[in-house]
Parts: C-alpha cells; sequence; structure tokens
C-alpha cells in the first residue's frame, strides 16, 4: 500500500471510557431524543430546527453559539425544537481543504486524528453539559460514528455520500433521525433509495464485526438544492419541489415521509444571507398544504455568530471558515419570527 500506517488510534470504546458521559447527561440525552423522535415518528408537530456553523472550527466560539441558541430555546419551546449543528467533518468537493476538527483539531496546524478524536467527542460533551443539547454532526465516515454515538441526538448524510452503501447500511443501524442528502447533482429517486435501504435491515460488516441492523424508521430526507451540468446552483425548496417529494414518497411506500429543507448550500447558492426569506416561504408553503405541513419537519440553517464566512487563515471570532453562516443578530431575529410564523 501507498500509505504510512502512522499509529494505531484509540477505538471508540477505548474513547467513551476516556471521556464518559454521566448518568445524568445520559438521562438528559435521552429525554431529547423522546422529543425529537416523535416528530419523525408523526406524533409531534414541533418544528425542528438543525442549526449551526457549517463547521464547528473552534470549541470556544461553538460552545459561545450554542449558549445563545440555549436562550432563545426558552422563548421558542412551545413550537420548535431547535438542534444545535456541531458539524466536525466536512467533506470537500476536491478533497482538499479544511477537513474538520476530526481532522485539524486546530485550522491552522497539521492534521492529528488522535488529538481530533478526543477533540470532537468533548466538545459535544461539553454542548450537552452545559446547555442540555445533544446535537447533530454528519456522518462523513461511518465507522467513525462509533466515537459519538451515545451523544448525538441527529445525523446527516451528505450529498456526497448519500449514493454510498456503506452509509446506507450504517444509517439503518442507528437509533437517532438520519436525514439523507439529495445528492449533488439533485436526483430525488437516489435519496429516496437512500431512506429505503436506511429503513430495510441489513447484514454486513461493520467495525471488523458481522453486524444486524434492525431498520431505522426515521430516516428521512434532506432537501438542499443541486448544481447543474454549467455549475449553477438549482434551488428545490419551492412549493412544487416539495409536492414532487411527496408524490414520491408516496410511490415508495416509504414510513413515516418527512423532509428538513436546507435553506444554505444549493438552496440559497451559498447566499447566505438569502435564508430568512427561503425558511419563510418553505413556512409559507406548509399553511398552503395540508401535505407540504405534515411532510416538512424543519429546516436546516446554516448560522454562526457573525455574518458571512473568512478565509481559513482568518481569526475573526465565531465566523465560518468553510460555507458562509447567517450571523447571529439575524438568527435570532429568523427563530422568533419562525415561531410566530408557525
Ligand atoms: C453541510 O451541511 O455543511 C454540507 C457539507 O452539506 P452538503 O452535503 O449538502 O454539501
Ligand atoms: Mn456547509
Amino acid at each position: 500500500m501507498n500509505m504510512d500506517f502512522k499509529r494505531e488510534l484509540p477505538t471508540s470504546r477505548v474513547v467513551k471510557e476516556m471521556y464518559p458521559l454521566s448518568t445524568e447527561l445520559n438521562e438528559q440525552k435521552k429525554k431529547n431524543d423522546e422529543e425529537l423522535h416523535k416528530v419523525f415518528l408523526g406524533e409531534s408537530d414541533k418544528f425542528v430546527l438543525v442549526i449551526g456553523p457549517c463547521s464547528a472550527d473552534r470549541e470556544d466560539a461553538v460552545l459561545d453559539y450554542i449558549g445563545r441558541l440555549a436562550e432563545v430555546r426558552e422563548k421558542v419551546k412551545d413550537k420548535i425544537l431547535i438542534v444545535p449543528r456541531i458539524y466536525t467533518n466536512k467533506p470537500r468537493t476536491t478533497g482538499d481543504g479544511y477537513k474538520g476538527m476530526l481532522h485539524q483539531p486546530d485550522p491552522n496546524s497539521n492534521p492529528d486524528m488522535l488529538k481530533g478524536v478526543i477533540a470532537i467527542r468533548k466538545l459535544h460533551m461539553k454542548a450537552l453539559e452545559q446547555t442540555g443539547f445533544s446535537c447533530a454532526d454528519e456522518m462523513l465516515y461511518p465507522e467513525n460514528h462509533q466515537y459519538l454515538s451515545d451523544i448525538l441526538s441527529y445525523v446527516a448524510v451528505g450529498a456526497r455520500s448519500v449514493e454510498n452503501q456503506q452509509h446506507r447500511l450504517t444509517a439503518s443501524g442507528l437509533d437517532v433521525p438520519v436525514g439523507m442528502k439529495n445528492p449533488t447533482g439533485g436526483d430525488l429517486s437516489i435519496m429516496i433509495n437512500a431512506i429505503t435501504a436506511a429503513q430495510h435491515s441489513h447484514t454486513f460488516v461493520y467495525s471488523k464485526w458481522e453486524v444486524e441492523s434492525h431498520g431505522n424508521p426515521m430516516a428521512h430526507a434532506i432537501l438542499r438544492g443541486s448544481a447543474n451540468q454549467y455549475g449553477r446552483s438549482v434551488p428545490n425548496y419551492h412549493y412544487e419541489d416539495l409536492q414532487l417529494l411527496n408524490e414520491y414518497y408516496i410511490k415508495s411506500g416509504l414510513a413515516n415521509p418527512g423532509v428538513i429543507v436546507d435553506t444554505n448550500h444549493a438552496n440559497s447558492g451559498k447566499k447566505w444571507d438569502e435564508q430568512p426569506r427561503i425558511a419563510k416561504e418553505i413556512v409559507h408553503s406548509m399553511h398552503h398544504s395540508e401535505d407540504i405541513r405534515k411532510l416538512v419537519k424543519g429546516l436546516m440553517i446554516e448560522s454562526y455568530i457573525e455574518d458571512g464566512c473568512q478565509k481559513l487563515s482568518g481569526d475573526v471570532y465565531g465566523q465560518s471558515i468553510t460555507d458562509p453562516c447567517l450571523g447571529w443578530e439575524k438568527t435570532e431575529k429568523l427563530i422568533l419570527e419562525l415561531a410566530d410564523l408557525l
């Protein structure tokens, strides 16, 4: 093989033993899960906001941001269920660039995967400890999910991974809602196939074991827009797109039809400040159609402390070093507005 095996990393079991969840935090996580599961099983009409920075680049700013979300949570809790994004591993279009805290606990230093696995567990734990939030992360590397499997309340499979069998089969063995994004090319049938695979049970190899998954009835869709053959963003958050997805769901016969609509990425064309308008349009569509109201479980919003984004080498506290985000003031205003509109 053309690679160096640099050092053996501790297994997820060892890392979990080094940094265990207390009984209290475990209880809190279970409570969060119960509420969220009801939404995806069609037993609650709370509106989910999976919200936070594109990437969790530094612990202090992420915890500061999530602390702010915790204050807003109290004002909207009758209608909105907030699940903060703590995205610790980032898929890159060409493979180059910042790959997240897992790879680079310090974004400006060399990759260090040992420090990385510890840093991401500590960050998710601190968020739970300080705010009671158990958060969302992307499952970029299915095996690595185990380092966080007792802390995460929501998992997304990204647009570049959704066609991958190992992601789909692993999703079928998780006990939290898994959002399957539409692929970057926009083909909804690929996403529906991923949801189908995740809802069924499978026998496969995972982490050197032969495992049998039980199927995940909370696997659902995430619409994130697509890019056409000229690289131009094509949104899929409009009324007609939601209707079309509903038709796909009806034809598929899948359990618990549901979608989270991503307001950034190819839906905004990364024009981050369009996110409030997009969010409100989706709520408007929900008011217009009972089918869409039932289908839309919530939104995914890219939001951080400062508006926009900066270069990787930049040092603006709380400003994204990956996709541009909605800053805190606009975010707070949007969450309060959504609670009024719902
Ligand atoms: C993200 O959520 O930041 C992300 C990388 O999404 P996508 O897979 O839709 O590009
Ligand atoms: Mn992003």
